[in-house]
């Protein structure tokens, strides 16, 4: 069987949605980009009473939320132990509980409007393959007990038994983590937002954001729109709009492949500590596989063709999984696709009103891990705009940390 180079995640759903004939000419906020943070921040906005139209170029889910690894990971994107070191424990602990909100949100979410999304949660294990990261997630981890956040760790005789192969040295295991369909999960929040009075339109490219006197004129391609607010939930590719972001959330092109439904191997979700590497096995049987960026020449840094695939990356991935578990050898690999990440200098995304800016607001710069924070941001998002502010937004996610006034 030939591969597709498609993300799984895209095969046959409807992810074009038009809420009305024609673009509205006013709106209370609109927001930019269809994805998993502009979504969820039209939910939230639509759910406070805001009727927030949503503009994106493509089609829901088109960018990273549709092509990435359907990993759903609580906690901080450097180790527990490196965020204590850049941001302190109390601010640390902060990230932590953004994400478990994030979780808890999504729980309540899929279970209230019926989304099947095929969430399932599950445990993480960070697998370690040399010495130096075997001592690194030693040291998290013991820093993380030492703080009553649930993580264990397995030695080389255990980590070999519960991978069925002998090339890690260590793992811990974090038992709150959960795998996902985005797209799937995109398309069921946007339409519990529709049936709240968002309006929903894809295939509308916006051109420029313009500050008026009150408000703002939105230009796209199929006309202009007056707000009071607008939300860049644009990712990669904020910095086309906002060029004072070049720089600062830089595009960075991951690869990911999808296996033929294949026998049980994995009941947990993993990760390759040094970060290299990460996989989810589905319930139907089909192993996600995506990273090895590394492989490539630039690291695949300031790429934004999401349309294309790197030779050495595919390999990379496919060697992988082949030469580190046996009874993969010959399994059939039917989906090869590209995304576009937006990375920052920290690690962390940049969330909230924009400094000097008001009425612009932001959530872009995840940094590869936007499916556990991009549900909490839009909500912080949404209350921030609607004057009901509930949520508070840890401080290493505010953009005045890269942003002066
Ligand atoms: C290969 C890969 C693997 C990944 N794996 C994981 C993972 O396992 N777990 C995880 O948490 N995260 C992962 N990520 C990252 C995750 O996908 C992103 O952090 C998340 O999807 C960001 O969502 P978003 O809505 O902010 O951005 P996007 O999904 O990229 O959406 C931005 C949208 O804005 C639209 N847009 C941009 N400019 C305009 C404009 N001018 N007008 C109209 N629309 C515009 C784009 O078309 C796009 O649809 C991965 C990413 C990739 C690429």
């Amino acid at each position: 069987m030939t591969t597709r180079a498609v993300s799984f995640w895209l095969n046959p759903q409807e992810l074009s949605f038009q809420s009305e004939q024609e673009l509205p000419h006013l709106a209370d906020v609109v927001v930019i980009g269809g994805g998993i943070t502009g979504i969820s921040t039209a939910y939230w906005l639509s759910h406070l009473g805001l009727r927030p139209v949503v503009l994106e170029r493509g089609d829901l889910a088109c960018g990273a939320t549709g092509r990435n690894g359907g990993h759903f990971v609580f906690g901080t994107n450097q180790s527990f132990k490196d965020s204590v070191e850049a941001h302190g424990l109390a601010d640390t602990l902060a990230l932590w509980d953004f994400t478990q909100q994030s979780a808890q949100l999504l729980r309540d979410l899929a279970h209230q409007h019926n989304i099947d999304c095929d969430l399932r949660f599950n445990r993480l294990v960070y697998l370690a393959m040399a010495p130096a990261q075997a001592q690194s997630l030693q040291e998290s981890c013991e820093l993380m007990m030492s703080h009553d956040l649930a993580v264990k760790y397995w030695d080389k005789k255990e980590v070999d038994q519960n991978t069925q192969c002998s090339s890690f040295l260590a793992a811990t295991v974090e038992p709150h983590h959960a795998q996902l369909w985005p797209a799937k999960l995109v398309v069921g929040l946007a339409k519990a937002a529709q049936q709240q009075q968002a309006h929903i339109q894809t295939q509308v490219e916006v051109q420029a954001v313009t500050r008026q006197a009150e408000g703002f004129s939105i230009m796209t391609n199929q006309g202009e729109i007056q707000t009071k607010a607008v939300v860049y939930a644009t990712n990669a590719l904020s910095y086309h709009l906002l060029p004072t972001l070049k720089g600062v959330i830089v595009p960075v092109r991951g690869q990911a492949i999808a296996t033929a439904p294949t026998s049980q191997l994995f009941d947990f979700d993993w990760c390759l500590s040094n970060d290299t590497g990460y996989a989810i096995q589905r319930q139907d049987g089909r192993i996600i596989f995506g990273g090895m960026r590394w492989k490539s020449p630039t690291k695949e840094i300031g790429i934004e063709d999401d349309s294309t695939l790197e030779p050495l990356v595919g390999e990379g991935l496919k060697a992988f999984l082949r030469d580190t578990f046996p009874p993969l050898n010959d399994v059939a690999i039917e989906y090869e696709w590209t995304g576009i990440m937006g990375f920052t200098a920290d690690e962390n995304p940049l969330i909230g009103e924009l400094p000097g800016r008001p009425g612009e607001y932001i959530s872009a710069g995840y940094t590869g891990h936007g499916m556990p924070v991009a549900i909490a941001a839009g909500k912080a998002i949404a209350e921030q705009i609607s004057g009901s502010a509930q949520t508070p937004i840890p401080k290493p996610f505010r953009p005045e940390r890269f942003l002066l006034t």
